[in-house]
């Protein structure tokens, strides 16, 4: 074998050797397949070939072995003069009636936001506001509008954040025509992870995130499982699976916090950052981890 030939084969070999390396990552479905022969009043032999992935054949329609998906009506799109509705499934947070879903940070006082024609907001001095429920792994969708005043820059307008488990913030900012840093912009995983794009809507409209977040997993005080995210910003996939690396407290200008052991669910907060950022609409769907 000349050196050339040599170096391709090598090569391949290291190519091959990666892709079965990959592919060692996913979990290895078991797969079956048969071939069941069927005979028609002629003697005419239909051979049809079968498949059975985890132990389901493919296209079973047996509920007691693959279920039908349950029914739920899907709830009603919003639109900037009116809030839609959550669908049948969802645990709704707030729907503008009242804030009695809803508590100060220390799970005990009664939370000073205020409610302002059908929306909630927080007010000087108030404290961020936290859900009385605790969820884990969950679908979530709220609306933001940052005030249509428009006052200060940077991380100073319309400043406020999405905290899933009391401690994993997405970012709510007024990126409207105001520069900061990425991972501190409209969407971002606060100094983790800048949203693909900045989809924001003028101050003063009403906006929405459409959040997918799987909690992450700790053994023996270790992250086994890290939290995902994925977010749609007014529509626009902002957030693609992003794995959250840490924590994402603010420790100073330069650096956040890590990954803190923590149990299995958490309440949702909103934060209060001295903006008067409004917020409509709040509902989460519980998902499986
Ligand atoms: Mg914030």
């Amino acid at each position: 074998m000349n050196r050339k030939l040599l170096v391709s084969f090598v090569s391949a070999v290291f190519v091959v050797g990666f892709a079965f390396g990959a592919l060692a990552d996913f979990d290895k479905p078991v797969i079956k397949e048969w071939t069941e022969k069927t005979t028609d009043d002629k003697g005419k032999v239909t051979e049809t070939p079968c498949m059975s992935i985890d132990g389901i054949t493919v296209h079973e329609e047996d509920p007691a072995k693959q279920p039908q998906p349950q029914v739920i009506t899907p709830g009603t799109e919003s639109a900037q003069d009116k809030p839609g509705k959550a669908p049948s499934d969802a645990i709704v947070l707030f729907d503008g009636t009242d804030l009695s879903k809803w508590i100060s940070t220390d799970g005990k006082t009664p939370t000073k936001w205020e409610m302002k024609d059908a929306t909630m907001m927080p007010v000087r001095g108030s404290g961020m506001i936290q859900s009385k429920q605790e969820f884990g792994s969950c679908q979530l969708h709220v609306e933001f509008a940052t005030p249509s005043k428009v006052q200060g820059s940077g991380q100073g307008r319309g400043n406020s954040g999405v905290f899933l488990m009391g401690r994993y913030e997405i970012q709510v900012l007024d990126c409207y025509e105001n520069k900061t840093y990425p991972d501190g912009q409209t969407g971002a995983l606060y100094g983790r992870k800048p949203p693909l794009v900045n989809a924001c809507r003028k101050p003063g409209e009403w906006q929405s995130y459409d959040i997918v977040f799987h909690r992450p997993v700790f053994e023996n005080g270790k992250v086994v499982k890290r939290a995902t995210f994925t977010v749609f910003h007014n529509g626009v996939l902002i957030q693609d699976h992003s794995e959250l690396t840490g924590g994402t407290g603010w420790r100073g200008h330069h650096s956040i916090s890590n990954y803190e052991p923590h149990g299995d669910k958490g309440p949702l907060q909103l934060q209060d950052h001295g903006n008067p950022v409004l917020f409509r609409n709040v509902w989460v769907r519980e998902l499986k981890d």
